[in-house]
């Protein structure tokens, strides 16, 4: 099976969150299934810098206001994958992330950006631009990706079936209608009951009208997005597709998550943790804390963002330190939530101790040498962070909505006596709710540590592995073929 992914991030080289994790793991867990996979990717800085063995496929252009744009093609880093890369300078080399310039606003060119991604899947789809090689499946991942499958759709001879996965539909690539008639497509799509939103258009709901499967990243998200507190004014088009919508849950790449990891202070496995306190301690002398085994060490690595919940977490601090706890953070985002963090970690020197940026090594530092991990988001379609925790043995503190609860067994007398228990989680996203847990979480540290490692142990015997999930997508495919 040939299948071509298409996507705007790709870990280790582009990253802003999750989706460049699944974006590399997904395609390798393909690949050792047997299938051939190919990923197509704008030619970022990184992207261009981090592919290896380019050579040009074809010249495309002038298209979407670049006038010199190549197919490139070359092979993913550490991996035995190719991957197209769409050298387009005009529009892909800059400054700043993939879709926010140094000033954290929106590249005003956006929609053009990311239509030359739909378009080319589109052309390599119909075999225009890569005679050597065309996929049997189209697979477009989130808004950037979105127009694929209107491309692909727009073309009555392409019958190439696609795949759309929404990996968090609150991104919607909304833009005004003026822009519409830059993108080469038909006019008659932009209706309601076509890519048109509100009097402006959508690359998210393109993907979601045109797309013949839909897939988000875990099932409950896939339920949850159906109704209009998840939906973001697409529950409508969601509930109608909902027999093409399904949610398959992200896996871990656990060669990269694994408290064998050698970024960690000391390697530790489920049956012997004794590694987890030398992490901690290193940890804590990292960031400062007081050198204290016996308070229960929190983490956050997030975006600091309103949809992470970290505005609950401010407000349940008072909990969190009342119970003995410290607070180290890893994150940035919104420029308030950065403030109050900074605020918090001089109002409680030693205790809480915050770095604010994107740091790979440090990330898994954190989740080696923390006691629990804070993931209190108001929805989290999978969430990658507490499935890494679970691995360390660093117990995750979620609210219970989208993969949170998919993936985390909250510690009740029930869940204990049945050995199931892996975390801890709260119902309402709010900070009362979320306090509480933290000191049930602090009290049960301090009061029963044999149960505590008891707990660890289950929790990093979870598996995650994209075996499974490659197989549920494969299944998928061969429904569509
Ligand atoms: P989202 O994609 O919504 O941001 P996920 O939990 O799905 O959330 O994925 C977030 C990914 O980004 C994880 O791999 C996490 O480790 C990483 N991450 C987030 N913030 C940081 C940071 N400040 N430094 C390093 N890694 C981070």
């Amino acid at each position: 099976m040939h299948i071509l992914h298409v996507a705007a991030e790709i870990y280790p080289l582009v990253k802003t969150g999750g989706l460049a994790d699944i974006v590399a793991a997904l395609p390798n867990a393909q690949a050792k299934r047997g299938c051939d996979v190919r990923v197509l990717l704008p030619g970022f800085r990184g992207i261009l810098a981090g592919v290896t063995e380019l050579t040009p496929v074809a010249q495309i252009g002038p298209v979407f206001g670049a006038a010199a744009v190549q197919l490139l093609a070359g092979r993913l880093p550490d991996t035995e994958l190719s991957a197209y890369v769409i050298d387009a300078p005009f529009l892909y080399d800059r400054e700043g992330n993939p879709y926010v310039g140094p000033d954290r606003h929106d590249w005003k060119d956006n929609h053009r950006r990311f239509a030359l991604l739909g378009w080319a899947a589109a052309h390599i789809a119909f075999g225009e631009l890569d005679p050597d090689w065309q996929p049997d499946i189209v697979h477009a991942h989130d808004w950037h990706a979105g127009l694929a499958s209107a491309y692909i759709r727009q073309n009555p001879s392409l019958k190439t079936p696609t795949v759309f996965t929404v990996h968090n539909l609150a991104f919607r690539g909304i833009f005004p209608m003026e822009c519409y008639g830059e993108l080469g497509l038909t006019a008659q799509f932009l209706t309601p009951s076509g890519l048109e939103f509100y009097g402006s258009f959508s690359f998210m709901k393109a993907g979601l009208v045109y797309s013949d499967k839909i897939t988000t990243v875990s099932p409950t998200y896939a339920k949850e997005i159906q109704t209009p507190e998840f939906g973001w004014g697409l529950d409508g088009v969601l509930t109608e597709r909902a027999n093409d919508l399904s949610g398959i849950l992200n896996g871990v790449d656990y060669d990269v998550w694994t408290p064998q990891d050698p970024k960690i202070a000391r390697t530790y496995t489920a049956t012997n943790q004794n590694g987890k306190k030398l992490c901690k301690r290193a940890l804590q002398k990292d960031f400062g804390l007081q050198r204290d085994g016996e308070s229960p060490l929190f983490a956050v690595v997030s975006r600091l963002a309103g949809q992470k919940g970290m505005d609950l977490l401010l407000d349940a601090l008072p909990e969190l330190i009342g119970g003995g706890g410290q607070l180290v953070v890893l994150g940035t985002g919104e420029t308030e939530i950065e403030a109050r963090f900074f605020q918090a970690s001089q109002a409680y020197p030693g205790r809480v101790a915050v770095r604010i940026g994107y740091d790979e090594n440090l990330s898994h530092r954190i989740m080696a040498g923390a006691d629990l991990l804070l993931v209190p988001s108001r929805f989290e379609p999978c969430g990658l962070t507490q499935l890494y925790a679970l691995r360390y043995g660093t117990l995750p503190v979620v609210h219970r909505v989208g993969g949170l609860s998919d993936t985390v067994v909250d510690t009740t007398p029930e869940t204990i006596a049945s050995g199931r228990a892996t975390g801890f989680s709260f119902d309402r996203p709010e900070s009362a709710a979320l306090g509480a847990r933290i000191r049930d979480a602090c009290t049960l540290y301090h009061k029963d540590r044999g149960l505590w490692r008891r707990i660890r142990r289950r929790a990093m015997l979870q598996n995650f592995s994209w075996d499974d999930s490659a197989a549920h997508y494969e299944v998928l495919y061969r429904n569509l073929l």
